[in-house]
């Protein structure tokens, strides 16, 4: 059976001119790009060049990019290496309360060590309100996170205000950028961040690989130790392949973002139009149109998630609640809970992510299936 996939927010295909790019890198440059030889100097090449394409497609110089395995580490880097560090009296922190568990993990640990955490609520939609982060703040706070977008429910966040405001107070500033480069405009000096991370498997380049900035003058101690490579800041061979192909995927992101963003944008607000005219009982997720090209995300009155996506899955359709169920216990998602759902419907919901491959033929037919199979597993 065909697979029809509107997963995309969890991962992509790589693109195969990505792969086309990466292959010498596993074969004939396959040297360590610390080696002074030949082979060493030509993977080193290559690392360099990538890395000065990534930074100058997000705004950022080369010696500001440190590549890495993805977000999750770069966001655990910068939580856990520069929070420990702020002074005493700039040792408050405000994080959104839709942050990626990457971001929520080490700051319960950090909050269990004793550090003044503050959590920035969301409205109905799913948005930061500025005035309320503003008025969270005080004179002892030395350190932001805000995610550029929800990765459960697409609500785009006012990055650039925030941004601005962390840097007329001089507040360190950690933006997560993962759902967002790539598909839409994203550029460090913008979003006045000292901090952005990204994963290269969310934009159609391969899984592992990610990169982080950090803005030049702001100290960042190494996350790994044992090594000098990434100027010292994380330490083990580098993925020479999976940077040429970060690098590449960001590359054809950029050229091609307009025309993509709009035709998913088409697509996402016919869903969202079109699903809770078809089915009873659906409520919508996140802010209208202030939200991702790529996602529609829906919950349903009388059903669980598990049989929706195990139906959908047996009709061929590849999607995700949203969130990733992790110990196995189902806990409601945290986003779901922040922008006020009932544990009731945040168990029902549906995300429904688009990417480059996706055609009308595909929403068609999810337009098709989803009526019927919300209707068969209702309880
Ligand atoms: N932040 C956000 C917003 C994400 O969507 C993800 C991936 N779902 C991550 C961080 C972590 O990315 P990775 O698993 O590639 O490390």
């Amino acid at each position: 059976m065909k697979k029809i996939y509107f997963d995309y927010a969890s991962t992509s295909p790589v693109d195969p001119l990505v792969i086309k790019a990466m292959e010498p890198y596993f074969s004939q440059a396959f040297g360590n790009p610390s080696s002074p030889h030949a082979l060493g100097r030509e993977a080193n090449k290559a690392l360099e060049e990538s890395r000065e394409k990534v930074a100058r497609l997000i705004g950022a110089v080369p010696e500001e990019i440190i590549f890495n395995s993805g977000a999750t580490e770069g966001n655990n880097h910068v939580l856990e290496e520069i929070i420990p560090s702020l002074k005493r009296e700039a040792n408050h922190v405000i994080v959104s309360s839709i942050e990626h568990h990457s971001v929520l993990e080490p700051i319960e640990s950090l909050r269990a060590k004793g550090f003044n955490i503050t959590f920035c609520p969301v409205d109905p939609e799913g948005l930061v309100n500025v005035d309320h982060l503003r008025k969270a703040m005080s004179e002892k706070t030395g350190f932001i996170a805000v995610m550029h977008a929800s990765n459960e429910i697409g609500a785009l966040q006012p990055i650039r205000e925030i941004g601005q405001l962390a840097r007329e107070r001089k507040i360190l500033f950690l933006a997560d950028a993962c759902q967002t480069i790539g598909h839409i405009p994203v550029n460090v000096k913008d979003f006045a961040c000292d901090f952005l991370s990204f994963s290269a498997h969310k934009f159609y380049g391969p899984k592992g690989v990610g990169a982080l900035y950090v803005r030049r003058g702001v100290n960042i101690a190494p996350y790994f130790r044992g090594g000098d490579q990434e100027r010292g800041r994380r330490a083990s061979t580098q993925n020479v392949a999976g940077a040429v192909g970060l690098a590449k995927a960001l590359e054809i992101g950029h050229s091609q973002m307009g025309q993509e963003a709009a035709e998913q944008t088409k697509w996402r607000n016919r869903l969202l139009r079109e699903v809770p005219k078809l089915i009873d009982g659906v409520k919508v997720n996140g802010h209208l149109t202030n939200r991702l090209p790529n996602n529609a995300h829906f919950s349903f009155d009388g059903l669980g998630s598990e049989a929706l996506l195990m139906s959908l899955d047996m009709a061929g359709i590849c999607a995700s609640m949203g969130s990733a169920c992790t110990s196995g216990a189902m806990e409601p998602s945290h986003v779901l809970r922040a922008i006020g759902l009932s544990d009731e419907l945040a168990f029902g919901s549906l995300r429904i992510s688009l990417g480059r491959w996706t055609t009308e033929e595909d929403i068609e037919c999810l337009l098709k299936e989803l009526p019927q199979i919300v209707r068969r597993i209702r309880i």
